[in-house]
């Protein structure tokens, strides 16, 4: 795990799931925490190292590989804990996340892994879009919806820290369906990220680049194609198609063969947040006919 200074203030760590750094003299404030203990244990030595302090930690959002760190890094630092609105709930209940992608259902044991559940956390301020002052740090609060319902992204010392509300193009082709909530929700959100004045971006999957709009663009353009491969799959059946075969035919389509529960869970959600996308374009409608979830142009 690599760790790069983005300007005098500002670092990111290159795990699998980026970890944003900002240092203000006495004070330092980690973006988000990884998804394990050993992940926060090399980030906290690779700051002793560099006589970094931590006494600030931000989540973007309450998915298990951003927060699950967090709880290691709490036992061993007094760090005060800043969280989004709602997201907060499922960092301190991180049963809630399974729960919510299992239909609200209890859980089968199955379900209790680390890729949607990891140990709780405290917060100690819940914040939403806005401008803040927290210790020695400055910064815009982003809501960034469409990946996690209030996935807040921060832009600080004149860098974005995006969470997963973008991803790099090779991320994009390797999740084949990125997880997301809402797919028009994602493309608003990416729409706000082109609006977006800063020196550069930092993913939750990807690098850090000067020019991260070019990158926001191609996920604007993977999602609009999904959304109208989901729409031209509709338009394919004039009596409706039922949400579990729509579910089915995406997960052939991109060759997503056998996954797990939990695995199909995600894609279920992902797919959903298609059909809601163009519900809500109102390209089509979604109506329950004998007892199935049915969507119709
Ligand atoms: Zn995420």
């Amino acid at each position: 795990m690599k760790v790069a200074l983005l300007n005098d203030t500002c670092y990111y760590f290159d795990a699998a799931v980026n970890i944003g750094y900002v240092h203000h003299g006495n004070q330092g404030m980690l973006i988000d925490a990884g998804i394990d203990d050993s992940v926060m244990r090399k980030v906290l030595k690779q700051l002793e190292a560099g006589n970094l302090p931590i006494t600030h930690l931000f989540i973007t959002h309450a998915h298990a590989d951003h927060y699950g760190g967090a709880n290691f890094l709490q036992k061993r630092r007094g760090v005060y804990t800043i969280a989004p609105v709602l997201e907060e709930a499922v960092l301190r209940n991180p049963k809630l996340e399974p729960m919510y992608l299992f239909g609200g259902n209890d859980l089968l044991p199955e379900l209790n892994n680390k890729f949607q559940q990891n140990k709780s956390i405290n917060v100690d301020q819940v914040i939403d879009s806005g401008e803040y002052s927290i210790g020695n740090f400055t910064f815009t609060a982003h809501f960034l919806p469409g990946h996690s319902s209030h996935q807040i992204g921060i832009q600080i010392d004149n860098i974005l820290f995006a969470g997963d509300s973008y991803v790099s193009e090779e991320a994009l082709h390797e999740h084949k369906i990125p997880y997301i909530t809402d797919a028009d929700a994602t493309v608003s959100s990416l729409k706000k990220l082109l609006e977006i004045e800063c020196e550069g971006a930092v993913p939750g999957y990807g690098v850090f680049e000067a020019n991260f709009k070019e990158t926001v663009r191609k996920n604007i353009t993977y999602h609009e194609e999904l959304l109208k491969l989901v729409l031209d799959k509709v338009k394919t059946k004039p009596d409706g198609i039922s949400h579990e075969t729509i579910v089915a035919d995406m997960c052939r389509h991109f060759q997503i063969n056998s996954p797990s529960l939990s695995q199909w869970l995600l894609y279920r959600t992902t797919v959903t947040a298609y059909l809601i996308g163009l519900v809500k374009r109102e390209e089509i409608t979604s109506v329950i006919e004998a007892g199935k979830w049915m969507f119709k142009t």
